[in-house]
């Protein structure tokens, strides 16, 4: 996790970097796990190398700012909320070589075809999003999009019932709609022995 584009060897990014520059890296793993931390650092190194990034998250996840990216632990990125896949693309400037995208889960499928296209035209596309829905089933597009990425980060959280590592979202509030919008207020990080796949008490404190 601490390499910067999860390149195994040097030998590997340089053959990546003759593709004209081009590639997708997805960071995946349950809320807690430090997606969006990971993001915003892998972004902020890229403008410290004065790149050009354009950063989108959907328009559903007003969470903390409609127009930053924001992690739980309080670290931000500017970024532009979209509606679709095509309003995101119609805002894509030629000269962009970077460009991150946060919660792709609540993204439409055709996202696909278009990350792919992007790094077909030399771009870097760094896609934070989570992997599994909270009754643990994969999270449509996440599937896909760690299919064709070139480099995959999978992060994890802690289990705050018992301290060990967190791979699930679990829901504290009774709702069976997929899309839940919320944070420590309706999910915490739970294990796979912890974790239930429906809605469940919260871990006392
Ligand atoms: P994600 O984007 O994966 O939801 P964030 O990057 O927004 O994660 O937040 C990660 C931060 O959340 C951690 O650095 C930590 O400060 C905080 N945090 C809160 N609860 C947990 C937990 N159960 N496990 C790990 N980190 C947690
Ligand atoms: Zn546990």
């Amino acid at each position: 996790m601490v390499e910067e584009f999860a390149f195994d060897n040097a030998e590997e990014r340089r053959k990546v970097r003759q593709n004209d520059g081009g590639w997708i890296e997805v960071i995946a793993g349950s809320m807690f796990s430090g997606k969006s931390e990971e993001l915003i650092r892998r972004l902020t190194r890229a403008r410290i190398a004065r790149q050009k990034v354009q950063v989108f998250k959907p328009g559903i996840d007003a969470r903390y700012s409609v127009e930053e990216i924001a992690s739980h632990s309080g670290q931000k990125h500017i970024s532009l909320p979209v509606n679709s896949t095509s309003e995101m693309m119609e805002q894509v400037m030629p000269d962009t070589e970077v460009i991150g995208i946060d919660e792709a889960q609540f993204f439409d499928m055709e996202i696909i075809a278009a990350v792919n296209s992007l790094a077909e035209m030399g771009k870097r596309v760094i896609i934070a999003g989570l992997d599994q829905d909270y009754m643990g089933k994969p999270f449509e597009p996440m599937p896909q999009l760690l299919s064709i990425a070139e480099f995959i980060t999978k992060t994890h959280a802690i289990c705050v019932r018992c301290g060990a590592t967190a791979n699930y979202s679990q829901r504290t509030v009774e709702s069976e709609a997929r899309v839940e919008v919320g944070a420590s207020d309706k999910y915490e990080a739970r294990c796979r022995k912890c974790f239930v796949p429906h809605a469940d008490a919260p871990t006392p404190l």
